[in-house]
Parts: structure tokens; sequence; C-alpha cells
């Protein structure tokens, strides 16, 4: 098992460990075009000729005719039907790296930070002469706190 320190870093290992025959080697047509670059049909929509490229160096991807580009991890998740974490976590298994031992954010796409809970009402209940007794505070997402007033304040 390789350790690693962050997402980051074990995305590299992942992308220095993977052979692009593993990612890529399954689309059809596939030419080397230049230094590290190939391009092949796109599987992601009726591709008559090479308008999908990628590098063996990076592991990115282009299509050319719009379907997008990314990342090796956003291409397995857009053809396995993944999410970027579900596909992590199936590369880290197969090629024996150990998941970061780290709360880091996955560059923002994951554990993104919980709402901060706004007030949406205050309900003041007052007594017989108007005098208010407590006053509940309701939030967004659903909680309710209550205030008591303490008599003399
Ligand atoms: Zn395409």
């Amino acid at each position: 098992m390789i350790q690693t320190t962050g997402w980051q870093s074990y995305k590299d290992e992942l992308i220095n460990r993977i052979n692009w025959r593993d990612v890529y080697g399954h689309l059809t047509g596939i030419r080397e075009y230049g230094d590290e670059r190939y391009s092949a049909q796109c599987p992601f929509h009726s591709d008559g000729e090479n308008s999908f490229a990628f590098s063996n160096k990076t592991m990115k991807w282009k299509c050319f005719a719009g379907c997008g580009s990314g990342s090796m991890f956003d291409f397995i998740g857009r053809v396995e039907g993944k999410s970027h974490i579900e596909v992590l976590t199936q590369l880290g298994e197969k090629y024996g790296i150990a998941k970061p031992d780290t709360n880091n954010t996955l560059s923002g796409e994951q554990n993104a930070p919980l709402k901060a809970k706004s007030v949406v009402a205050e309900y003041v209940y007052t007594d017989e002469v108007g005098k208010p007794k407590h006053k509940e505070i309701r939030y967004e997402p659903k909680t309710f706190r209550q205030e008591r007033y303490i008599d003399g304040e």
C-alpha cells in the first residue's frame, strides 16, 4: 500500500501508475499523433472521425466536438456512471494506493461546507398584557430554538 499525503498526491500517484490503455484502450480508432498525444473516436457522441484526444502523460482528455474535457477520473466516471469519489476509491483499491488520511476536501467537489443555517422567522409569544414570554426562532434547515425572556429583562 502506498500512503499518500492528500488528494492531490493520491491522484498523482494514480496518474503515474495507470497505463493509458487501462483507461482509454477500449476506444475505437486510437492513433498516436504527436508527443504523448493520441486521438480516437469520441465515446460520448456519434463520432465519424477522431474528435477525441488524450495524453498518455497527463491522462487528460478532450473532445473537440464539444463533449467536454477533463481528467481520467472524470472520463472513467462518465463512462461507468460513477461519482468522482467512487472512481478514486475504486482505482486506489485496484492499484494499491491508500486514500489520504486527511479531511482535505476534494478540491471543493466533495464535502462542500454545510450551508450555514439562516434565520427565516422569529415568533415572539406574549402573555395577556403583551409582555414577551418567549421567542421562537425558525431556522432553515428546519430546527427550532426557543429563547426565554426572563422577568425583569
Ligand atoms: Zn465527443
